[in-house]
């Protein structure tokens, strides 16, 4: 399972030059029953990324406690207790689009005495009507404001879904990697320490091709997804 995906990843980032740093494969399983998580994480994969709060706290504590969780769904303020509480192996938040929302969750990393959570600033590099992600140019005060005003989160990087209907452009990937340039000039970075969240099951192939160094692969590995109606 996956092994497919791995390998068409390992051939993109030797396309891109970087086959000796390849991109985290993040195997996203919503939807997925616990058995498909845990068929994977068996065949040695460890990094997952869920959407929901609610489908997460209930999956994580019936999985192993070395799977790195990655949570990168829209985040309301009044979840995050739940959802620290609940995942202690939570590796990676994708999505903080807002200073309130990293408000919350540092001040909630502190109460609950975890160690430092590692964050993504989520950007909307569609240019269009999009609930989510803050607008390119306001990235860097929402990257400044975690770096310096927010000593429980760890910036790690920056992450984008790309059109509201969930396909990415060429431009997409481009507006990130612009992004990260901007936020890593203002706040002193070396690019090589921020990572790129970019690319889906459509298009994480091209999205390595232009620097991703974080994968969120879904339907190509576990099969389209069927909702409840
Ligand atoms: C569902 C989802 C993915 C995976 O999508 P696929 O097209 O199934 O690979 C990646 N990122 C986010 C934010 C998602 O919600």
């Amino acid at each position: 399972m996956g092994g497919e995906v791995t390998a068409r990843l390992q051939a993109a980032a030797a396309r891109a030059g970087r086959a000796d740093r390849l991109p985290r494969l993040v195997a996203v399983s919503k939807t997925k029953p616990v058995e498909a998580v845990q068929e994977a994480y068996d065949a040695g994969h460890r990094a997952f990324g869920e959407n929901y709060v609610q489908e997460l706290v209930e999956k994580a504590p019936q999985l192993p406690a070395d799977i790195s969780w990655h949570f990168i769904g829209h985040l309301q303020s009044n979840k995050v207790k739940a959802l620290l509480e609940a995942v202690p192996n939570l590796s990676l938040l994708e999505t903080v689009d807002s200073e309130k929302l990293a408000n919350k969750l540092d001040s909630t990393v502190a109460a609950l005495g975890r160690p430092p959570l590692a964050v993504f600033v989520q950007v909307n590099t569609s240019g269009e009507e999009s609930k989510y992600g803050v607008e390119p140019q306001d990235c860097v005060a929402l990257a400044r404001h975690i770096q310096q005003g927010c000593s429980n989160l760890r910036l790690a990087g920056l992450m984008t879904i790309g059109m509201p209907d969930y396909s990415s452009r060429p431009e997409n990937f481009q507006c990130l990697s612009d992004c990260r340039k901007a936020v890593c000039e203002a706040l002193g970075l070396a690019e090589a320490d921020v990572e790129l969240s970019m690319g889906m099951s459509g298009d994480f192939e091209q999205a390595v091709e232009m620097g991703s160094t974080n994968v969120r692969v879904g339907s190509t590995i576990f099969g389209a997804r069927e909702y409840k109606k």
